[in-house]
């Protein structure tokens, strides 16, 4: 119940340990083939380049920003936690004159915010983070892409950990670029970066003036692989592909609003289990994300001693504060299989016992009997 890694259900791990074909194996191209159209269908998207990155998030972050900005573009990134940070740091190592509207960790951009900061830099990229892993806050976007694409820029969204677990509309919000990662709430392992390309971003690529500046991530390059021509660029990390493969299969067969919905419940369920034992959220409802659930450490509570007890009594791995939320929040994780009944209830049966050791009394068992409430309903 961390920012992710998440659990893992078991037919993925079985996936991973089936033998290792090769990068050019007919078998493996048709994984390859169903893995870029199931990556389709939970981008709702109909972008032909559609693929994963060998690498973690990360990856696909540095996989769009270096395939989109060449030195001395300019490029707009909303920095309202974390993952926006190094989306910026990003940029300017790749070269870009980058400008970085702020929020403060938790809060999210309004559309006027971008508005202005594209009016005043006319940037080639806009660049944004639709969860904030770091805060748990969710950045409406429809309104900002009619901004961006108003200006004749590109919209890039970092969708690591929305993907799978709210809405990603690609082609209806005409997202240009898109990157997720493996290990949110797909469900699979860390190692893999789901990316999207538009045809706007592609022909952006196709009018740079200067080659990439990774061999690794130039999309150019992989295009050759991924696409018709099965040109040898690296090896794919073959398990890899067979672990998000049946992952998607599980996404795609429990279907996205199903899976949004429970995601939906649990985090409702949790909200009203800890609200009850006395304990706030650090993001305003309306855009509080639902796998990731940051809340207000109780004063006087020991941040690590309860994370610690979380831990080694119960199984249980929550994630602390990052950047200024260090020592103030926690991060409990509703990602993908983590998502479910079972969690919330021991979660906030084990957050009681906690408490308690730290003086901390909430009403005895007020914490489950809100989440029942919220499951009877
Ligand atoms: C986890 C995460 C990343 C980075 O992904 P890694 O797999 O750790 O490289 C980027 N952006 C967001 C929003 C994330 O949650």
């Amino acid at each position: 119940m961390g920012p992710g890694p998440s659990d893992i259900h078991p037919s993925v791990l079985a996936a991973m340990a089936a033998p290792t074909v090769g990068h050019l194996d007919p078998y493996f191209l048709k994984i390859m083939d169903e893995v870029q159209s199931m990556l389709r269908e939970v981008f709702q998207t109909t972008n032909h380049m559609t693929m994963a990155i060998s690498g973690t998030g990360s990856a696909g972050m540095e996989t769009c920003v270096v395939n989109l900005i060449e030195p001395g573009d300019r490029m707009v990134v909303g920095v309202n936690g974390v993952f926006g940070g190094r989306m910026a740091e990003v940029a300017e190592r790749v070269g870009a004159e980058v400008t970085k509207i702020e929020r403060p960790f938790g809060e999210v951009f309004s559309p006027e915010e971008f508005a202005a900061a594209i009016k005043k830099s006319q940037p080639k990229v806009v660049g944004v983070v639709h969860a904030e892993t770091s805060t748990g806050a969710r950045q409406p976007l429809e309104e900002i892409a009619k901004i961006v694409h108003d200006a004749g820029a590109l919209l890039l969204v970092d969708c690591v950990t929305s993907l799978a677990g709210i809405p990603v509309e690609v082609d209806r919000l005409q997202i240009d670029a898109a990157y997720s990662g493996s290990q949110k709430c797909l469900g699979c392992p860390p190692g893999l970066s789901p990316v999207t390309f538009g045809p706007k971003a592609l022909e952006a690529m196709d009018n740079r003036k200067k080659k990439v500046s990774s061999w690794y991530l130039d999309i150019g390059l992989l295009r050759n692989y991924w696409g018709n021509n099965r040109a040898y660029h690296h090896t794919a990390p073959i398990n890899m592909n067979y672990a998000l493969h049946q992952a998607l299969r599980l996404v795609l067969a429990e279907g996205l609003e199903t899976r949004y919905a429970r995601h939906h419940l649990h985090h409702s369920a949790l909200k009203a289990g800890v609200n009850a034992m006395g304990i706030h959220y650090s993001v305003a409802a309306d855009v509080s994300l639902p796998m990731l659930n940051s809340v207000l450490i109780p004063d006087g509570v020991d941040d690590a001693a309860v994370r610690g007890q979380l831990l080694n009594e119960f199984g249980i791995e929550i994630g602390g504060g990052l950047g200024p939320m260090k020592g103030k929040t926690w991060r409990i994780g509703l990602m993908g299989e983590a998502a479910k009944k079972s969690n919330v209830l021991v979660f906030l049966a084990a957050l009681e016992q906690c408490l308690n050791k730290q003086g901390v009394k909430p009403s005895p068992g007020a914490g489950v009997a809100a989440a029942n409430g919220v499951y009877l309903a």
